[in-house]
């Protein structure tokens, strides 16, 4: 038996991260009625963060949760519709656009903003669950702050694990930067920069094993030239382990319709949350490789809603 049911929405939008919650306040206050499933991880990345203290209005900080919680109440304040559920598929062929909830429910959509974020890669190991929020983090930006005068190691050799170390290295006193190759894939520009700063070590040729330490995060197990007749394993004493090793967009279920850049990212129109499709936007970390950061995603949330309100009343919707 069939159970699909179907809606229509004037404004959907999918994931509550600070892009969605942000595009859902401004839509909310335009009176667009939007609704806006959560998603498989309600209030995104940054509720597996501890402290934001770079979020502006927050002077004294505050966590990765509350920072989430008070964007849902203030979008629930104006009434957005907010709900449980995964996008698991869409159809962009024709306006208005589906998608469908959980495999079970379909939304008509006249339009639909794309929040659906980034998942940052790790290396698989055991000992990344054992010590999350313990000395394993995927963000210096957020987490750098509680590294000061302490060792870091940052697992990496693009440009994100160099301008990681980079930052990390104004903190803390020593920088491992564990790269696999032999080399950095990062830019040159960057590579100058990692190679000039005296207190980041390159570890080339080395990966990782796992960690070890009592409370938190005390030190790193590697293995240097691994399969090669020469192969060594060496520890390193540190206090927090960064992985740099790239994001995953999820966009997987828009490919099909959206014009992707070669790892996933939705590629939108320079300066704005448009996409190839009129009335399909996308904000925050899905269509951004480069800066990543709560209050980006905000702020293309914000434009999403505001092209919303105007794509409907163009198209007299
Ligand atoms: P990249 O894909 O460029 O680099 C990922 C790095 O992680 C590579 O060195 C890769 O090693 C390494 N890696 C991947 N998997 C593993 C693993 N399992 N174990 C060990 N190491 C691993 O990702 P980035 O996030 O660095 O950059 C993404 C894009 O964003 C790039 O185009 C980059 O140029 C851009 N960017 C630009 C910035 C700037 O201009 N300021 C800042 C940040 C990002 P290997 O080389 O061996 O494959």
């Amino acid at each position: 038996m069939n159970h699909i049911t179907h809606e229509d929405v004037r404004c959907l939008i999918i994931g509550s991260g600070p892009a969605g919650y942000t595009a859902a306040i401004y839509a909310a206050r335009a009176n667009l009625n939007p609704v806006l499933y959560e998603g498989i991880q309600p209030g995104g990345q940054l509720t597996t963060t501890t402290e934001v203290e770079n979020f502006p209005g927050y002077p004294e900080g505050v966590t990765g949760v509350e920072l989430m919680e008070d964007l849902k109440k203030q979008a629930l304040r104006f009434g957005a519709d907010i709900r449980m559920g995964i996008a698991t598929a869409s159809d962009f062929s024709a306006s208005p656009y589906k998608v469908t909830i959980d495999g079970e429910k379909v939304i008509s959509a006249e339009t639909v903003i794309i929040c659906t974020g980034a998942t940052a890669k790790y290396l698989g190991l055991p000992d990344e669950h054992k010590y999350a929020g313990m000395g394993v983090s995927a963000c210096a930006t957020c987490d750098g702050f509680f590294y000061r005068k302490k060792r870091v190691a940052v697992v990496g050799g693009g440009d994100t694990a160099c301008e990681e170390a980079l930052y990390l290295a104004s903190l803390a006193t020593q920088v491992y930067l564990i790269v696999r190759k032999s080399f950095l894939r990062a830019s040159k520009v960057m590579q100058e920069r990692v190679f000039a700063t005296p207190n980041i070590t390159v570890l080339f040729e080395h990966n990782t094993l796992g960690l070890f330490g009592e409370h938190g995060v005390e030190g790193a197990r590697l293995v240097k030239r691994k399969g090669e007749p020469d192969e060594e394993e060496v520890e390193i004493a540190i206090d927090g382990f960064f992985l740099a090793i790239g994001h995953t967009p999820n966009s997987d279920i828009f490919k099909e319709w959206l014009e992707t850049d070669e790892v996933g990212y939705i590629q939108t129109i320079p300066g704005s949350p448009r996409t190839n499709i009129p009335g399909v936007f996308a904000a925050g970390d899905v269509a951004d490789p480069v800066y990543r950061q709560a209050i980006t995603a905000a702020a293309t949330g914000c434009q999403a809603a505001i092209e919303v309100d105007r794509y409907l009343l163009e198209h007299g919707k």
